[in-house]
């Protein structure tokens, strides 16, 4: 075998072994290079008879061009091989299972709440909404509870240490007072909100809600506010038969006043541990409203007349869903709030 051969078949052999490109680089160098064995022979030619140059020159560059066919075969080889393992590398198991988005929900409170709002909007009731931050007169005077006046210590109320005269509200009453002020009669409203107080244990929280609401018109009776009231209930618990019952009571901003108990939702009237064996729960607050907070607004309490009641939407919550600690639903946790979505 020639010289040239040999380095052909030298070439193909070393080319066979390498898989990496830089390697293969180097070793193209070594035949192809300036100084390359290739090159090299090249060179030499011009020590030879021009007949013998013209055949050698022939071989030399057929060898030439073999060896740089093989060494494009094998950059081609070494690329897709490169290719493959980065695939097999990064390959997706399309059988896995999804991770998924967790999806979040309403907080049950919100959920009564818009359950609240919509029953009373499909008999013609607004919604309304006011500051959380009162002053007193929205808060108390406007509610017939003037300076000193023992109704004032009902409450429990957070004053704010740096603005004198101003308070978390402690009902949604004040919501129902702005709205008068900027509504003439008839009026039908309920105040959704948060309201606060200072009281905490399983049934109270310093923060809790409230809606309120208010028909004022020229002829509204304590048997409109009985039927809209007990058609409420029905509506919110589902239940038909529900009967509720009126018992007298003392607000400041009504006269008369009641407390408004309704047939317990376990044990339909009968009698079991949440209703205290009694068969009644008390569910709201409510009366005829006071002339003094009709006056306060700039409403003629001889020509107006109308209902107010107030009622809890956390204590809803818990009995519409079996809750029995108020605290569960503040405290956030997923694993108790996650059950609602
Ligand atoms: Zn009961």
């Amino acid at each position: 075998m020639s010289d040239i051969e040999q380095l052909v078949a030298q070439a193909t052999t070393e080319f066979a072994d390498i898989d990496d490109a830089a390697a293969l680089e180097q070793a193209k160098a070594r035949y192809l290079g300036k100084s390359g064995s290739v090159t090299e022979l090249l060179k030499s030619l011009g020590k030879l008879e021009p007949e013998q140059r013209k055949r050698a020159g022939a071989a030399i560059n057929s060898a030439k061009d073999r060896i740089e066919a093989m060494l494009n075969g094998r950059r081609e080889a070494i690329r897709l091989a490169a290719l493959e393992a980065q695939l097999k590398a990064e390959a997706l198991d399309v059988t896995l299972p999804g991770r998924g988005l967790p999806t979040g929900g309403l907080h049950p409170v919100t959920r009564t709440l818009e359950r609240i709002e919509a029953l009373f909007r499909s008999i013609g009731f607004d919604v309304a909404d006011g500051p959380e931050i009162e002053d007193d007169f929205h808060n108390f005077t406007a509610l017939n509870t003037p300076e000193n006046h023992p109704a004032r210590s009902m409450h429990d109320t957070f004053y704010l240490q740096d603005a004198p005269g101003l308070l978390l509200r402690t009902h949604t009453s004040p919501i129902q007072v702005r709205f008068m002020e900027m509504h003439k009669p008839p009026i039908r409203v309920i105040a959704p909100g948060r309201v606060y107080r200072v009281d905490s244990d399983a049934t109270h929280s310093p923060m809790f809600h409230q809606v309120e609401g208010l028909w004022i018109d020229e002829d509204v009776s304590f048997a409109d506010l009985k039927g809209v009231f007990t058609d409420f209930l029905r509506n919110f618990f589902e239940k038909p038969d529900l009967r509720t019952r009126f018992r007298p009571s003392f607000f400041p901003f009504t006269e008369p006043s009641a407390e408004i108990d309704m047939s317990c939702v376990f044990c339909d009237g009968n009698g079991c541990r949440v209703c205290s064996h009694t068969g009644w729960l008390e569910i709201a607050g409510s009366g005829m409203v006071h002339p003094n907070v009709l006056k306060a607004v700039g409403i003629d309490s001889e020509k107006y007349i109308g209902f107010a009641f107030g009622m809890g939407p956390d204590r809803l919550t818990m009995l519409r869903y079996g809750v029995n600690d108020l605290r569960l639903f503040f405290d956030g946790d997923l694993r108790f709030l996650s059950q609602f979505k």
